[in-house]
């Protein structure tokens, strides 16, 4: 059937037509302008190094040669992850980290809609094997100082497209913890570990739940693996986790 656009997408489209003129529509990671709202222009399109198969059947990380489905990466055989499965939608490369550091310290708030579409894309293998959303938690005194927490408004957003419900409050980050920045992989696994507690009024919530972490970006996977190991000592079924980025490699 050839349906006729009604009066009021018409009306749309004008409107759309004319805020293009007065605030014409640009790139979400530099301020080249491009043809729709949302959008990256070509170059940072091409630039951020989006994450697909081959990857760890675990951990995610990208393999370079072809490999089986299923196939596990070396890191996650010898060292066994809490986190049964993480995935993440781009590399953390210099392209990416626009986009990450304006959500984080820049105020960005319209950037949450475009990057939950991608997380709820790249997150594919991991709906059908999770009950709850839990954002990874900031410590209150720069919750304070930031005002919101980005992987609150990313498991929002997702809680809102999938219809997975969220737990804002399930973690606790009870401790500071030194900025894990020029740290080793040991340094921050020490540095984070007993950061995260949960919520003592959500353990019963949480108990024999299959929960679904999200965070902007996974450095070395330390504060996952924090956050798993208080999940799973409330009695959590299993963690997995959904990030935005991912460093090239954990440990490095
Ligand atoms: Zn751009
Ligand atoms: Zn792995």
């Amino acid at each position: 059937m050839n349906e006729q656009p009604s009066a009021l997408t018409r009306l749309c489209a004008v409107g759309r037509a004319f805020l293009d003129v007065l605030w014409p529509p640009l790139c979400l990671a530099c301020d080249a302008s491009v043809g729709s709202p949302s959008a990256l222009c070509p170059s940072c399109w091409s630039a951020i190094q989006f994450l697909d198969a081959p990857l760890c059947a675990c951990c995610g990380a990208p393999f370079e040669v072809p490999t089986d489905e299923g196939t596990v990466c070396g890191t996650c055989l010898a060292y066994p992850p809490k986190v049964a499965k993480t995935r993440s939608v781009m590399l953390y490369n210099d392209a990416s980290k626009r986009l990450v550091l304006g959500l984080k310290h820049g105020d960005q708030l319209h950037l949450v809609p475009a990057m939950a579409t991608w997380m709820h894309r790249a997150g594919g293998p991991l709906w059908d094997t999770s009950d709850v959303l839990v954002p990874v938690p900031l410590h209150r005194w720069r919750l304070l100082k930031r005002r919101y927490n980005q992987a609150a408004l990313l498991a929002r957003a997702l809680g809102e497209s999938t219809g997975k419900p969220v737990m804002v409050d399930a973690l606790t980050r009870w401790r500071k913890t030194e900025s894990q920045g020029h740290k080793s992989r040991t340094e921050r696994a020490r540095n984070i570990a007993g950061a995260f507690r949960v919520t003592p009024r959500r353990a019963l919530d949480l108990r024999g739940k299959r929960v679904l972490l999200v965070d902007d970006v996974l450095t070395t996977g330390a504060t996952l693996e924090a956050c798993a190991t208080a999940l799973h000592s409330a009695g959590a079924a299993s963690v997995m986790a959904l990030t935005l980025a991912r460093a090239p490699r954990p440990g490095t």
